[in-house]
Parts: C-alpha cells; sequence; structure tokens
C-alpha cells in the first residue's frame, strides 16, 4: 500500500465546518501549523521548544492531561515559549471502549489542569488516535467546543526511519495552511524537523499555532 501524508478519512472529516472539526489552517496564507500530540515529555520537549524557537517557530502542543501532572513545569515552559496548548485527553484511553460520559471526563479534567497553566478554559480537543464517534461529534458541537485535527500526516508514529519520513515529505509537501500530525514523545520529529523547518522556511513557510479556543 502506498503511504501518503493524507489519509482517505480525512477527506471525509474535511466536510465538516472548520468551527466544530478544524482540519486545516488560512489556505491563502504560507503557514504551516505544526502540532505535537502526547507530550510533555522531560526528553524530547525540551529540545523540541529550542529547535521551534531557532526558527521563530510557533506551534500547538495537544498535551496528556497525566503527564501535565508528572511535568508541569514542562507544560508551563511550552505556554512561556508562546505555543498554544491543546487538550489530548488525560490518559490517552481508545476513545471507542468508553462511554461518552467517560470520554467527556477524560477532557473537562485535562482542561482543568491546562487552566492551572495558561489561565483558558478551554483548548482545542484532538481525541487520541483521532477517533471521533458521532455521539462525541455532537457533544463538542453542543457545547460550543471544537476538535483539532490535522491535514497533513507526518507518519512520524510508524516505526520508519527519520530519512524515509524526509523522504516522504519531500515528494508530498504540505500546501499552504496545512495542519500537521507530529508527536513529542520520540526523538523521531525532533530528526525530521531538523532537515525539514529550514527547507520549509526556504519555501517561504512561516509556523504559527491554531486558533485558540474561547477566551482566556
Ligand atoms: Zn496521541
Amino acid at each position: 500500500m502506498t503511504i501518503t501524508p493524507r489519509p482517505r478519512r480525512l477527506l471525509l472529516l474535511g466536510l465538516f465546518p472548520n468551527a466544530w472539526v478544524e482540519t486545516s489552517g488560512d489556505r491563502a496564507q504560507p503557514t504551516l501549523y505544526l502540532t505535537f500530540d502526547d507530550g510533555p515529555h522531560p526528553q524530547y520537549t525540551p529540545p523540541l521548544l529550542e529547535l521551534l524557537a531557532e526558527h521563530d517557530a510557533k506551534a500547538t502542543f495537544f498535551l496528556v492531561g497525566n503527564q501535565v501532572e508528572r511535568h508541569p513545569e514542562l507544560a508551563k515552559r511550552i505556554a512561556q515559549a508562546g505555543h498554544l496548548l491543546g487538550n489530548h485527553s488525560y490518559s490517552h484511553p481508545a476513545f471507542e471502549s468508553l462511554s461518552l460520559r467517560q470520554q467527556v471526563e477524560e477532557i473537562e479534567r485535562t482542561d482543568r489542569l491546562l487552566h492551572a497553566i495558561d489561565g483558558r478554559l478551554h483548548h482545542p480537543f484532538r481525541p487520541p488516535r483521532g477517533v471521533l464517534s458521532p455521539a462525541m461529534l455532537l457533544h463538542i458541537l453542543w457545547r460550543r467546543r471544537r476538535i483539532g485535527y490535522w491535514s497533513y500526516d507526518s507518519l512520524d508514529y510508524s516505526r520508519r526511519p527519520a530519512p524515509e519520513l524526509i523522504e516522504l515529505a519531500d515528494r508530498h509537501p504540505p500546501r499552504n495552511g496545512d495542519i500537521v500530525l507530529m508527536h513529542d514523545d520520540s526523538d523521531i520529529s525532533l530528526d525530521v524537523l531538523r532537515t525539514m523547518l529550514p527547507q520549509w522556511k526556504r519555501d517561504g513557510f512561516r509556523f504559527r499555532a491554531i486558533r485558540p479556543e474561547g477566551n482566556p
């Protein structure tokens, strides 16, 4: 099977209004929205923050609540560096095996933890492994919340070596407004970004966080 950074199911999610399920940013601007899931991580987050700062890149970190409890100082450092915090559940469970009530509790518990870090009441939510049930979508709509999805998958979790992922990114370059899925729980995204950040900059891209949700 050919791999591509644009998996088929994203086409389907792209049919929802961006106000509910954000699958891309401003397509008119040469902006890429890097997003990092599963942190904060004591080994990988600090060098990632340094790399982003070197390139004047702002990003969005979809943090896991229990990791924030373990490393609140790291979460604080991310926010203080001007990046946006997103909600990636409390314990990264398989959402398809939880009731809606349990799913909501995972989200709200993490919002409370993140609130203590950045003062915001709500944070864009990205479900673990992107699993999104119709009930959860309705809940999000009812609560006027927003799902932070992506339009470009770096495949950094796929156990492929960095050179292969770099080659993939070269063959299928991102476009204006793409939200790029990456992870902050291994050094693979760091290896990829050390090559791709300077290259994407040369291609004319700048790097920003996605829209924040609600008011601070
Ligand atoms: Zn995840």
